[in-house]
């Protein structure tokens, strides 16, 4: 059986990780940015090495192709990111370009053609963090934005995402796009604390939480502390206090991976002697299943309302972001799922609290992801880290999922 080459994974994933390496052993690699620029040059550099052929589409997505014996069949298609949010790890987005690239680097040492073309993608801006919103690039590809929306998104300093773009010298042709895509795998670090805690190093995720976002006025009356009684107050910070604690306890009454969060609290005036007369309150609510969004959402309504009365203050309550869940391939998530299990590890598949590339890609092709464990659950941050047996493990599922789908 054919393995990946761990050691070249690992120092190509460090190698990369220098590109906009912070002191703290982290990286900033904004979308555009210069850092960007050199790890996308780095990218394809690696790329041509190992015989692979780069393009470069309309939105600066790099794709970096493996010919198959049929070059006319629709590819399969892999990768991830290399943009990071400022002080963000090494392993966010790069590890599944890197992997995705490990694996087709082990098919040509080894001579392997497989029927089917392989690409490696690196999409551009996943993280949003420069430009908003995020995963536009492969959310064109997908059809959700027109390419002169994403060129007029500006960063805080101004500058647009098509200016930008060209400076790096990264806009290509819109004619470099994929056109048919056989399946989409993304593999990525699973950013949460799952895996490690119940000591697997990986899992087939069959899909991506669904999402909705409340944000909640709680209105009451705004008075001194000192005169006003206790009994006759309309106090919207104990409206939204209890509104908080209340939303914890619903989201309890759900199996994980049911999460709601308020992440959002801000009351007005925010002075200590006055009773707040408004507070606005941020609701993040992720499900697996657009029934359970559904059914969480109306309850969070029905308990936000109650409150209110109860504390005799107004809720005014608006969505203002509702994604519906993601629902992978089924039968990607078997193959991957069986290619663990071949692997010699146990079965296990779960549910992607965060959003990817995938998604978008999951629109236009038969997509499924590969998650590996994360030490301490700790992404977004200059302390990321996988174990390196993982990655190991990791590219060598990736490639017994290529080599099936690819056909060898
Ligand atoms: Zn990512």
């Amino acid at each position: 059986m054919l393995r990946a080459n761990g050691g070249r994974l690992k120092a190509s994933l460090l190698e990369m990780g220098k590109i906009g390496g912070t002191a703290a052993g982290g990286v900033t690699r904004l979308t555009l940015s210069d850092a960007d620029k050199q790890a996308r040059d780095l990218f394809a550099a690696w790329a041509r090495d190992a015989g692979l052929s780069v393009r470069v589409d309309d939105l600066g997505n790099q794709y970096a192709r493996l010919e198959g014996s049929e070059p006319s069949a629709p590819p399969v298609l892999l990768g991830s990111h290399l943009d990071t949010v400022p002080a963000g790890g090494k392993f966010d987005g790069a590890f599944g370009v890197l992997t995705a690239l490990e694996v087709a680097r082990t098919l040509r040492d080894a001579g392997v053609r497989t029927r089917r073309s392989i690409e490696v993608v690196n999409f551009t801006n996943e993280e949003g963090a420069r430009f908003e919103p995020a995963m536009i690039a492969s959310g064109t590809l997908a059809g959700q934005f027109a390419p002169d929306y994403i060129y007029d998104r500006r960063d805080r300093e101004g500058r647009s995402f098509g200016e930008e773009l060209d400076r790096i010298g990264y806009r290509g042709s819109a004619a470099n796009r994929p056109e048919e895509i056989h399946a989409y795998i993304e593999t990525h670090i699973e950013q949460g604390p799952v895996l490690e805690a119940e000591g697997l190093p990986l899992a087939a995720v069959e899909g991506v939480l669904g999402l909705e976002w409340v944000n909640v006025t709680f209105k009451g009356l705004s008075q001194h502390a000192g005169p006003s009684p206790m009994r006759s107050r309309r106090d919207a910070m104990v409206a939204a206090a209890r509104a908080v604690v209340a939303l914890r306890d619903l989201a309890l009454e759900y199996p994980d991976p049911a999460v709601v969060t308020v992440g959002r609290f801000q009351p007005i005036p925010g002075v200590i002697n006055q009773i707040p007369g408004e507070v606005i309150v941020g609701i993040d609510m992720r499900l697996p299943s657009a029934q359970v969004l559904d059914e969480v959402g109306e309850r969070a309504r029905g308990l936000i309302q109650r409150i209110a009365t109860e504390e005799k203050v107004d809720a005014l309550v608006e969505t203002i972001r509702k994604v519906p869940p993601t629902i992978f391939d089924r039968g990607l998530v078997e193959l991957i799922e069986a290619e663990i299990v071949a692997e010699g590890l146990p079965r296990k598949r779960m549910t992607s609290g965060a959003g990817h590339d995938a998604v978008y890609i999951n629109e236009i092709a038969p997509t499924a992801m590969l998650f590996v464990r994360t030490v301490g659950g700790k992404s977004h941050c200059e302390t990321e880290a996988i174990n390196w047996e993982d990655a190991q493990q990791a590219a060598d599922v990736l490639l017994r999922v290529v080599m099936r789908l690819a056909g060898s």
